[in-house]
């Protein structure tokens, strides 16, 4: 038969994309125990982590009560920006103030106060315990609530420089939490105002803040040893920008779907000028737009369209599967020492090591926190089963609440909006401490089997080999009937 004359087409001369279930980790001679395995990170220029782990900017999965979960179990949460700019600097401070050990913003009573108006206090703002100062911030005494209990005779009309106590045990700026303690166990007392050299009112330092710390000692923290917390800030938003730098936040993430766009790496470098907190740019997905940002990012975050809510790829045609993507990025980024974040996509603990094999110092999550305990809203039941909802940013309900311009949409009111994204419910999962515990294990695990004992190490050493659809399947539980669930592992639907 005679060959066809004509050449195919050079358009279809294309190359090849990967993404998770297309690679494997090739299993290397190890001596490092998972358990060894250190997965200390960076995310951006000056922040490092003790796990590698972002919580998505997503309004159903990374609000003030998540943040501080994350970076109090070593990750750290990225707040979503479907919220007024004010929202955001409350939630970045509430952040910064949870672990604190000195309290800044302390709640204290003042001597002509009454019983009751202390005692009322007490209970609006949260704390069992104030100091009591003059007007110039001098500390006169504390009252706590054994102050004024009744049995003690204190009339709730009584003043409170009647029922406090005047002999205050106090310490100097700078103390820290060991000689805090200390003094707590000697005196017998729960609070210990700090003082200046005239024995003014500068902070507070608690018991329980002392002991809460204790228990988080892989803690993600800042040099005043607050947590540490990361905000979605659209690529256009100077003024969200700048609010949340004024409040401490420790990195801010450009927050567009396609930051490759000239408008938008204008703009985000004219962020990074204006703000003391690091600048993370995304997304990317391609070797030129990682060029692009590399000379002033602080960290570039990688994916077009892998996201589990997401609907770029199929409406728009676009997008780059997450391997490539990943790799291709840090390419460019990885020389320059630039940071790269892989964000979307992830299943299991086993993708997000892969992730990181490909080049990714740390990786984003979504749906994997979505269904947590400490996620924005509340645990509906649907035929006897427990779920949280889970929207995509770029679905039609996070639109209408936040505006489209993540997916550089203007707000059009008589117009609909076209989403990338779908609104979904997923299963309620409890406590983010285990399922996070989960993740970092596996990942660990995959660390051991690749000989692996440290992040950078692990990314020289990783080798990928190519699976095939028969070695997918063959990777999965086959020929069996699942009896009891596993926490890390669910079918593919
Ligand atoms: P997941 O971990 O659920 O697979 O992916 C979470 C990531 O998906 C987010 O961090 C964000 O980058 C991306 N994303 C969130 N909402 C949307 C959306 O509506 N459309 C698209 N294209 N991506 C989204």
């Amino acid at each position: 038969m005679a060959k066809d004359p004509r050449p195919f087409s050079s358009k279809l001369e294309v190359p090849e994309a990967l993404t998770f279930d297309d690679v494997l980790l090739r299993p290397k001679e190890s001596r490092v125990e998972p358990d060894d395995a250190d997965t200390a990170t960076r995310v951006s220029t000056n922040v490092e982590l003790n796990v590698p782990v972002l919580s998505a900017a997503m309004d159903t999965v990374t609000e003030a009560e998540l943040a501080i979960e994350m970076a109090r179990l070593g990750g750290i949460g990225v707040l979503h920006r479907n919220m007024t700019v004010e929202e955001t600097a409350e939630q970045v401070e509430r952040v910064k103030r949870a672990d604190e050990l000195v309290i800044r913003d302390v709640v204290t009573a003042s001597p002509g106060q009454t019983v009751r108006e202390v005692d009322e206090m007490m209970g609006r703002e949260g704390v069992s315990g104030a100091p009591v100062v003059d007007e110039d911030g001098t500390v006169l005494g504390i009252i706590s609530g054994t102050d004024i209990r009744p049995y003690l005779e204190v009339s709730d009309r009584d003043e409170v420089r009647d029922a406090m106590t005047s002999e205050v045990i106090t310490a100097p700026e700078g103390v820290t939490a060991r000689e805090a303690l200390e003094l707590m166990y000697e005196h017998k007392i729960e609070r210990v105002p700090i003082v200046d050299e005239d024995e003014r009112l500068v902070g507070l330092v608690t018991m329980q803040g002392i002991l809460a710390r204790r228990e988080y000692d892989a803690a993600a923290r800042d040099e005043e040893g607050a947590l540490r917390v990361g905000v979605a800030v659209g690529p256009f938003e100077a003024d969200r920008a700048q609010a949340a730098d004024e409040a401490d936040a420790d990195v801010l993430f450009i927050d567009c779907a396609h930051a490759h766009n000239r408008n938008v790496v204008d703009s985000a470098r004219t962020i990074k000028e204006e703000v003391d907190a690091d600048v993370v740019v995304g997304n990317v997905g391609t070797r030129e737009a990682a060029e692009a940002v590399v000379d002033f990012a602080d960290g570039v975050k990688v994916g077009i369209g892998p996201g589990s809510i997401c609907t770029t790829r199929v409406v728009t045609g676009a997008g780059m599967p997450q391997i490539t993507a990943v790799s291709e990025v840090a390419d460019v980024a990885g020389p320059e020492g630039v940071p790269v974040i892989a964000d979307g996509g992830i299943r299991y603990s086993g993708d997000a090591i892969k992730a990181v094999a490909a080049g990714a110092d740390a990786v984003m999550l979504g749906s994997y926190f979505a269904g947590t305990k400490e996620a924005p809203g509340r645990v509906i039941t649907m035929n006897g089963k427990r779920y949280k909802q889970y929207r995509g940013m770029g679905s039609v309900g996070a639109m209408q609440s936040g505006g489209g311009d993540r997916y550089l949409k203007e707000e059009q009111e008589d117009e609909e909006f076209v989403p990338e994204g779908v609104e979904a419910a997923t299963p309620y999962k409890g406590p983010l401490e285990s399922e996070l515990h989960q993740l970092v294990g596996g990942m660990q695990s995959g660390m051991g089997y690749v000989g692996a004992a440290t992040i950078p190490e692990f990314k020289q050493r990783s080798e990928f080999v190519r699976v095939s659809s028969a070695g997918q399947t063959e990777g999965h539980p086959h020929d069996v009937v699942i009896t009891d669930e596993a926490p890390n592992y669910k079918p593919n639907e």
